[in-house]
């Protein structure tokens, strides 16, 4: 049976920002100074501005410029002319029977993106959107069906951290004693959308959420995903310096252009070749490798053997994924006795191969099951079959 799932609609009011003020969630240090500096702040003041509001708006999880209280009270009232501290709105929160959380989030323009947080038992990792839908037609995904509608702004990336953050209550209380251990220790840009195609605002996103008197999330404490746009990769570890996993999935050329088409641009020698090059790769910062263990695609004893093979010498562990069905979805989960036998092979050759346990498959928040409810230009069964040749 089912187990129960709970489904709230929350009626927390967020501002969208339809305000005409400029939203301060997302911007830099150096673009919050130039703001702040445009709206009447004196230059002498304005790093000292930016310090005061960075830890109001990203330590503490204030949301109103009057509660800013080491700021002269008609400053405060200067900043709420101009400016606001806007999040993205919750549209629903389901709770899966595991305790994972996926937030259906609506940004300006009125689209949605979704947001998952998986608990475990001493730490929680929150996957986070980079894009409402896709470019990348991966045939396994689910996101990968919804057209791209648009890319989203660093606001709306950080924003994400902070949903989730406000609805853990995690935002520390002045005077409580500090507690290490943190509900939201791990962000992965693994929900919809191909970063690498956003990249600067993610970029930016991510040291917003990275700087050390805010959110505080350790550069080790983030992965970014991509399905291997190869010009993007160098760039991910010098500008962000975060950790990398690829959306690997095959073994050979042929299978790859089926399940993940931008293989027919940068195939797997030339992606296996960038990877190798990737500056920060070392044994404590291994790639990992993301595998979706389709049933008699790509889940063979010889598809293991090859694939250790490939990644011979880059520092790596290969994530297994059973795969998380969808409605239409052309595959279907290979065996637990077939994955067990592809983790073996991957094992013995010295590499870790831990098999991902379906998280959220009740709410449908489970890898590659993303997909905002409300998007257009759905494409059909016969579509994706005709396209994967499945
Ligand atoms: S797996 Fe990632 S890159 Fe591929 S379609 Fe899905 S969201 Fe896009």
């Amino acid at each position: 049976m089912t187990a129960p799932i709970t489904q709230d609609l929350l009626t927390i009011p967020r501002k969208l920002p339809e305000t005409g003020l400029r939203n301060i969630v997302g911007l830099t240090r150096d673009e919050l100074r130039d703001a702040l500096i445009e709206a009447g702040t004196p230059e002498k003041q304005a790093k000292m501005r930016v310090g005061q509001i960075w830890q109001w708006v990203y330590h503490w999880g204030v949301r109103d410029f009057a509660l800013m209280t080491n700021l002269a009270k008609d400053y405060r009232a200067q900043l709420a002319q101009h400016f606001e501290i806007a999040l993205p709105e919750i549209v629903t929160r389901q709770v899966s029977a595991d305790g994972t959380r996926k937030y259906l989030l609506k940004i300006a323009g009125g689209h949605e993106v979704e947001t998952v947080y998986i608990p475990e038992e001493t730490r929680g990792t929150l996957c986070i959107s980079s894009q409402v839908g896709c470019t990348l037609t991966c045939s396994f995904c689910h996101t990968g069906t919804q057209k791209l509608v648009r890319n989203l702004t660093a606001g709306e990336i950080v924003g994400q951290v902070m949903v989730a953050r406000d609805d853990l209550g995690e935002w520390p209380q002045p005077g409580a004693p500090k507690d290490e251990t943190r509900l939201v220790s791990n962000v992965v840009l693994m929900g919809m959308g191909e970063p690498l195609y956003n990249f600067d605002n993610v970029r930016n996103a991510m040291k917003v959420v990275m700087d050390g008197e805010g959110i505080s999330l350790s550069r080790r404490r983030i992965t970014l995903s991509t399905s291997g746009i190869v010009p993007e990769i160098a760039k991910t570890a010098e500008e962000i310096g975060c950790l990398l996993a690829v959306s690997f999935h095959a073994t050979t050329d042929e299978t790859r252009d089926k399940l993940v088409p931008v293989n027919k641009k940068w195939n797997i020698e030339t992606l296996l070749g960038a990877l190798r090059e990737y500056p920060r790769l070392s044994n404590s910062e291994r790639i990992t490798f993301e595998y979706v263990m389709l049933d008699g695609v790509n889940d063979s004893d010889a598809d293991a053997r090859r694939l250790v093979k490939l990644i011979q010498g880059i520092p790596a562990k290969i994530n297994l994924i059973p795969f998380n069905e969808w409605p239409g979805a052309p595959y279907k989960r290979s065996s637990w006795e077939r994955i067990e036998s592809f983790a073996d092979i991957v094992h013995k050759a010295g590499y870790a191969s831990p098999i991902r346990t379906p998280r959220g498959e009740d709410i449908m928040a489970a890898c590659g099951q993303l997909k905002s409810a409300t998007e257009r230009g759905r494409k059909s069964k016969a579509e994706i079959a005709a396209e994967t040749g499945a």
